[in-house]
């Protein structure tokens, strides 16, 4: 794998643009010039790290020789790490020079999108952040235009905070799809380009889950550190919360943020009150017994009863069950059993369909729902 044309231009709206060649295809960040440093290799060893992983090929990086001493030897780290959890994952060598990097900025980030992590890592870590770091081109992509009205809400939200943000537009999302590495393992290593690129001098990285319940995930404790360099501390927040009580210490915050609050799959600048992320918070708020305007609606036991998780989301209800029992609600506790029951009963049909009967019970189920349109 070959990284080549490193460069920086400036582009319309007084942004700088960062991008260089991974194999053939041009990975670029845009943010605004007045955040510019030297463009460097860290950057996009992060944003390849897992494209190199999956071919196992030596990464030449053509145009500069050197890259941050302690990035290249927490490759190694990294690869033994992400290699544990993905086994198709292979061993990589990079041929760079170490080199501390020159001095970057003074500023303190963190990465925000206005959902419950992001949230959370601002107000748990208020007094020191100075910067939030919005990207788009990596969750989710909208036109430049939808963008920038994001950013000026996500801008005037912030105001009361007094921190700066720092609109970044990428089209990793893109490039990550090329190489079908899947979000949840890649979304890490494109904060930490990310991170590498604007060379804060610290940035906080919100966390998924809490100590208690960390799984294998591209965002993790273990590693999230790992991308540092001798001028820019990557951490990952304090774990200690989970999403509930993250909810609560929000709404315990201020009524007007929680009112702002995004969490949706579907829409980066509204919650769509439908997909399983707008239906989690809102059973969670619900137990909680919390009013926002976040959504436009609230939940009931009896449409949580109706609701079938795939196998993948599963987890969030049995976390869920776990918190209605916490909190004593037994209408919910008896709903989310009963979703978690038609989810299980499906599993089952499934793994008989599709073991022994060649999915002849999918197949005459779509039969008849066609016959009855
Ligand atoms: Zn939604």
């Amino acid at each position: 794998m070959i990284i080549s044309n490193i460069s920086s231009r400036k582009v319309e709206r007084q942004q700088l643009e960062v991008s260089a060649l991974i194999d053939g295809y041009r990975l670029w960040y845009r943010f605004p010039e007045k955040f510019s440093v030297a463009p460097s290799a860290e950057p996009f060893l992060a944003a390849s790290f897992f494209a190199a992983s999956q071919s196992g090929q030596i990464l030449e990086i053509k145009d500069s020789n050197t890259a941050s001493p302690r990035l290249l030897a927490n490759l190694k780290n990294l690869q033994c790490i992400f290699g544990c959890w993905k086994p198709d994952l292979r061993p990589f060598t990079v041929n760079l020079q170490a080199a501390i990097p020159h001095a970057g900025n003074k500023m303190v980030c963190s990465f925000f999108s206005g959902g419950v992590d992001g949230l959370y890592t601002l107000l748990n870590n208020e007094s020191e952040i100075t910067h939030l770091v919005y990207i788009n081109g990596f969750d989710f992509h909208v036109s430049p235009e939808e963008f920038a009205v994001n950013v000026q809400r996500l801008k005037d939200w912030s105001a009361p905070f007094e921190k700066e943000l720092i609109p970044v537009e990428t089209n990793f999302y893109e490039f990550d799809q090329l190489y079908g590495v899947g979000r949840h393992w890649s979304h890490g290593a494109c904060l930490a380009s990310v991170a590498l690129l604007l060379q804060p001098a610290k940035c906080i990285v919100p966390t998924s889950f809490t100590y208690r319940n960390l799984r294998p995930w591209g965002t993790h404790p273990l590693t999230d550190n790992l991308w540092s360099t001798e001028i820019t501390e990557i951490i990952h927040d304090t774990a200690d919360l989970d999403r509930p009580e993250k909810l609560q210490r929000i709404a315990e915050r201020s009524q007007a943020v929680l009112d702002n609050l995004v969490v949706c799959w579907k829409y980066p600048d509204r919650n769509c009150g439908q997909c399983l992320k707008c239906i989690r918070t809102m059973i969670i708020l619900k137990i909680l017994g919390i009013d926002t305007y976040a959504f436009t609606s609230s939940i009931t036991a009896e449409d949580v009863s109706k609701i079938s998780p795939s196998q993948h989301y599963r987890h969030h209800f049995e976390d869920l069950l776990r918190f209605a029992i916490k909190q004593g609600d037994e209408f919910m506790e008896r709903a989310l059993r009963r979703t978690l029951s038609i989810s299980t009963t499906r599993k089952i049909v499934k793994f008989i369909d599709d073991k022994y009967l060649n999915q002849s019970i999918r197949t005459g189920f779509r039969y008849f729902q066609k016959k009855r349109r």
